[in-house]
């Protein structure tokens, strides 16, 4: 694949969460752009006449209007994100891309595990999109740790993932719940241990924070997996 530029302009963008939102992207002129779910684009802007690049995972699997979504959060502090926050429709942005190996295997194993924190969930959703998107026979698993319940992202598609399919296992997981909330709690670490040792074939995709990463791993070493099989993805 070649890492060509590319100009795409924002269609839509709603708030996920006081600090998150989501966006969708349209190519302009037409063009194509081809990735698999699970890679990246890197986004060129140019601040106050400085150029300052960014990756940004790919939050929706390949679709037929050729756009594409970001679901990005905002850093008090930072600079792209700041930028990126306040884009309104019809705003242009750069960007080059696809890159990376973060990518859905395919055919998929025969269990799929898929661990997030935070904007993590992106591309895992668009993995998560293209897996449904037609029958298949694997065992799923979606451990998400957040630290409120306003802060599930895109939890009524993956609710309707698991009404719709008995193989997907949504375990949403607060790491400060809320009164009332009778769900998971706690880090996501402690929920791979209770819910994924033993599993023959599976494959574990682990996106987010690297401090999240490196323990989750260590757990699946643990828990006997070999390295291979587990992809992860470090926002940090
Ligand atoms: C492969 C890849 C994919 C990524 N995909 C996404 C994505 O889909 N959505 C998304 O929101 N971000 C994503 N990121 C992070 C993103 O690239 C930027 O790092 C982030 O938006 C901050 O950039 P900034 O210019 O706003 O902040 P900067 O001005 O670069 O940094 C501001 C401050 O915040 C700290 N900081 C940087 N990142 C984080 C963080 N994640 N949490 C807490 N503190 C941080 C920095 O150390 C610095 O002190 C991804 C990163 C990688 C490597």
């Amino acid at each position: 694949m070649n890492h060509s530029r590319y100009e795409a302009f924002l269609q839509d963008v709603r708030f996920t969460n006081e600090r998150t939102k989501h966006f969708q992207f349209r190519l302009s002129n037409g063009h194509r752009f081809d990735f698999r779910p699970g890679q990246f684009i890197s986004l060129d802007i140019d601040l106050d006449g400085e150029k300052v690049r960014r990756p940004y995972s790919i939050a929706s699997a390949p679709r037929d209007d050729n756009g594409f979504d970001l679901c990005l959060n905002m850093l008090p502090e930072g600079r792209v994100s700041s930028w990126l926050f306040h884009l309104k429709p019809g705003d242009k942005i750069g960007f080059s891309g696809p890159f990376g190996f973060f990518a859905l295997r395919e055919p998929p194993d025969p269990v799929s595990a898929f661990i997030a924190t935070g904007t993590g969930i992106a591309p895992i959703r668009a993995m998560l999109q293209q897996l449904y998107s037609r029958p298949h026979d694997s065992e799923v698993w979606l451990i998400f740790g957040v630290r409120q319940e306003s802060d599930i992202l895109y939890r009524d598609e993956f609710e309707k993932m698991a009404a719709e399919h008995p193989n997907f296992h949504f375990i949403p997981t607060l790491s400060r719940p809320d009164p009332g909330w009778t769900g998971h709690t706690g880090y996501v670490q402690q929920h791979v241990v209770r819910y994924l040792a033993g599993k023959q074939g599976l494959h574990a995709y682990i996106c987010g924070l690297r401090k999240m990463i490196d323990d989750v791993a260590q757990e699946f070493r643990a828990m006997g997996y070999d390295r291979k099989a587990l992809s992860y993805e470090k926002y940090d």
